[in-house]
């Protein structure tokens, strides 16, 4: 089945409010099996509302419209999608009946104009809307479905999750349950991952959808069969297939972050690190120490920012910044060796770049960032050309290192 949303409302065309609504019935249209081949974003106007319909209903089996089902002028789409499929509205009874009880309970007059909230559609129905006082309606006219949800998203989540999920499951013939696992991979971009399950990715049940993040790629699977059990099982199968292709680029499962992984890889090993940043500022100290129980792992961190800073606090030699440059291959290992020596840790690692949006050179441009790894055996400097903002570059620093780290303790294990 084909869908189309169609936000209304002129304060989303000027921008004044963000189309969260459409992104979350996206998601869960797409859950269900369906494909969501359009999505648009209309003002209150009835002409232009009529005419986006029109298309919206040529082209697609299902229409699923956001907004204007209030009681003012502006508010039209309970006309609009009536016009555009040919049906026409009827008073409810019981709908107007409880409007006016509404109402009279709160002691407001009830005026004419609210009662356009108990008309609901010929061919069709009203949707419950336990949060608000215009309740959804649903359109099935020939062989097309058309479902109203109102705009404000207190109102709108719950008749997504309530009635628009089951209501298409049950349309689809996709009853059953839904169960969905994110793998959590690092150290390839987007487009590659795509190239490694790409055949995957062609599949209905389970499916296999690439998130691109900052620094790392979520591949969410997502199985829908009879019971928990079997759709859970549909998952675990994918997820073995996709784990025994990427290997160890899948850092976690779900919720877990890579500092959950790093730490805990670290408590399992028995093993510690420090470390030593300039261009990340604290960032990867941060990271590492929003995990809890991380104090057993991770004794100190040092941000070293000036040059006196990288000499006096992590022992850097001020020749070797003299020769080579605070930003170089050079330093980013001083920086490692210096920090795990300072406080005697398993591992040290130090993290200089040019985090931007100036002070690049041609030589030296922004983004360029040397994260170092050092360890009893020697020490390892990965050079980065990151891409992005001064915070994306720093994000993506911290991301290499951590990946550094979790690599080299997942080396060490075996
Ligand atoms: P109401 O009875 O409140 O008028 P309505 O169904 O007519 O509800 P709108 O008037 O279009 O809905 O929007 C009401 C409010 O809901 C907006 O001011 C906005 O805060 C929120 N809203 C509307 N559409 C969206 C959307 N697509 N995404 C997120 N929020 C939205
Ligand atoms: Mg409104």
């Amino acid at each position: 089945m084909r869908a189309e949303v169609v936000s209304v409302g002129t304060e989303l065309l000027l921008g004044q409010i963000v189309d969260t609504n459409a992104a979350y019935l996206a998601k869960a249209l797409s859950a269900v099996g369906v494909s969501v081949y359009r999505r648009s974003t209309v003002g209150d106007n009835m002409d232009r509302l009529v005419a986006a319909l029109t298309t919206a209903f040529a082209d697609n089996d299902i229409v699923v419209t956001i907004g204007g089902l209030g009681p003012t002028l502006d508010d039209i789409t309970r006309e609009g999608v009536a016009k555009a499929l040919g049906d026409s509205l009827v008073q409810d009874d019981a709908i107007a009946a409880n409007l006016s009880k509404f109402f009279a309970d709160r002691g407001i007059p009830m005026t004419e104009s609210n009662l356009r909230q108990a008309r609901v559609p010929v061919h069709g129905r009203a949707i419950d809307n336990p949060n608000g006082t215009a309740p959804g309606l649903l359109f099935v006219k020939d062989d097309k479905i058309a479902i109203c949800l109102p705009g404000p998203p207190n109102e709108f989540i719950p008749m997504v999750d309530d009635f628009v999920t089951p209501y298409l499951l049950e349309k689809t013939g996709n009853r059953g349950t839904i169960r969905s696992r994110i793998l959590r991979v690092i150290g390839m971009g987007e487009s590659s991952v795509e190239q490694i399950v790409k055949d995957l990715m062609h599949d209905d049940n389970p499916t296999l959808a690439p998130y691109a993040k900052i620094g790392e790629v979520h591949l969410r699977i997502t199985a829908r069969h009879d019971t928990a059990e079997q759709a859970e099982e549909l998952v675990e199968e994918r997820a073995a297939l996709v784990r025994a292709r990427l290997g160890r680029l899948i850092y976690g499962e779900d919720n877990q972050t890579l500092e959950q992984a790093v730490v805990s890889l670290l408590l399992d090993n028995g093993s510690t690190v420090s470390v030593a940043e300039s261009c990340s500022g604290g960032l990867l100290a941060k990271r590492i120490t929003d995990i809890p129980g991380s104090s057993r792992v991770f004794p100190a961190g040092l941000v070293c920012y000036s040059n006196a800073a990288k000499e006096d606090l992590a022992g850097v030699n001020p020749s070797t910044i003299e020769k080579h440059g605070a930003v170089s291959h050079e330093v980013a290992a001083e920086l490692a060796y210096g920090v795990r020596k300072r406080f005697s840790t398993t591992y040290g690692i130090g993290i200089t770049g040019i985090a931007g949006p100036d002070g690049g050179t041609e030589m030296k441009p922004v983004g360029l960032v040397f994260i170092a790894l050092a360890d009893a055996q020697g020490c390892k400097v990965e050079r980065a050309h990151l891409l992005g903002s001064r915070s994306v570059v720093r994000t993506r620093a911290v991301q290499t290192a951590l990946n550094l780290l979790r690599l080299s303790l997942l080396t060490q294990r075996h």
